[in-house]
């Protein structure tokens, strides 16, 4: 039998249990036994420990149009924490078996111009996990050595779960917003995402604050932020931001930031708009904005995410909700809706594929 993976080899084949795509259409996830393949020679095979749910997961939950392509029977989940149980012949000393280890979600060729520059996101043979290959929202899941990086010792399982959206923050922030002292930042976001990314803009010397809508959430968003060290707001002065990170995809959101920042300010985007706003972006020309976008990351950013994340080891006790795997199909409704059991906000939903 064959693993279904793309270029997948044949090799005595296990179950294990995985949140899956089932159908194309909404709700279409379930938890499944997913037939694990056997490592080839340049694989690893990782028990997964904590595999976070990401807006990739929630856009296959919704079966938003996007996301059509993606196959029933593909395992979710681009963001985990795992430990090597298993190298193939050719894995060299590291990974050695018990090595706990964090993936890249996102691998190219390796061998093109846009790998050679890691730019694996213009990799004509790209993959992501989760979408074009099986994901780590699975017990277990077999990668290539190559794609792994090395988790710190002082970092926990859950903030060491943060990485990739913390490298996607990262590149928001950092590589493709260029903040720093003098900058005032505004950022809107539901999800850990843009949450990191104010972290940070902030650790960068700018000046953070972040945006939310009234309503009994807002209270809650505001604890944690205020706990974080970040400032809160629900509304700006027109003409009054530097650079706003928007990171929620509504499109009332972004027209709130064209609206808010200075004539000449920077708008990052790093959501994908399903609806669009004409009005803000007809004044875009208008206010000579830069507008910026930002969209996954590569090994550098991974890198940049977990020497920030060593600086709060604990950021995953405040964003962090844990489900276990039999409740992976209420986690993932959670998510898509950015609200925990009890109605409080939830950052990031994280399911424990062995728990
Ligand atoms: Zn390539």
């Amino acid at each position: 039998m064959v693993s279904g993976v793309p270029g997948g080899r044949l090799g005595p084949v296990r179950q294990v249990p995985a949140l899956a795509r089932t159908e194309v259409s909404a709700g279409g996830v379930d938890v499944v036994e997913h037939p694990l393949r056997a490592p080839g020679p340049e694989d690893v095979e990782l028990t997964i420990t904590l595999c976070g749910l990401c807006g990739a997961d929630i856009v296959i939950y919704r079966a938003d149009p996007a996301f059509d392509w993606v196959r029933p029977g593909t395992v979710l989940g681009q963001e985990a924490v795992g430990v090597v149980s298993a190298a193939g012949l050719l894995v060299p000393d590291w990974p050695s078996p018990g090595t706990r280890v964090v993936p890249l979600a996102m691998t190219g060729c390796g061998h093109c111009q846009a790998c050679l520059t890691e730019h694996p996101e213009n990799c004509p043979q790209r993959s992501v996990l989760g979408l074009s290959r099986h994901g780590a929202a699975a017990g277990r899941m077999v990668v290539s050595w190559q794609s792994l990086l090395p988790v710190p010792d002082s970092l926990p399982d859950t903030t060491a779960v943060l990485t990739e959206p913390t490298s996607i923050a990262w590149r928001a922030a950092s590589v493709v917003g260029n903040t720093g002292p003098g900058d005032k930042v505004a950022v809107s976001t539901t999800r850990a995402v843009g949450l990191i990314a104010a972290l940070i803009a902030q650790s960068r010397g700018a000046d953070v604050v972040m945006v939310g809508r009234e309503g009994p959430q807002h209270e809650s968003r505001r604890r944690l932020v205020e706990r974080l060290g970040l400032r809160a707001t629900t509304s700006l002065a027109p003409d009054s931001i530097d650079v706003w990170i928007e990171a929620t995809g509504s499109g009332k959101r972004l027209a709130t930031a064209v609206d808010a920042l200075r004539p000449g300010g920077r708008l990052v985007l790093v959501a994908l708009y399903a609806t669009g706003e004409q009005e803000s972006v007809r004044m875009l020309p208008g206010k000579k904005l830069t507008v910026l976008t930002s969209y996954s990351s590569n090994r550098a950013d991974y890198e940049a995410a977990l020497e920030f994340l060593a600086t709060m080891p604990r950021l995953g006790d405040e964003l962090v909700s844990v489900y276990p795997m039999s409740r992976a199909v209420e986690a993932l409704r959670d998510a898509a809706e950015g609200t925990a059991a009890g109605g409080d906000i939830l950052f990031k939903a994280v399911l424990q594929p062995n728990g």
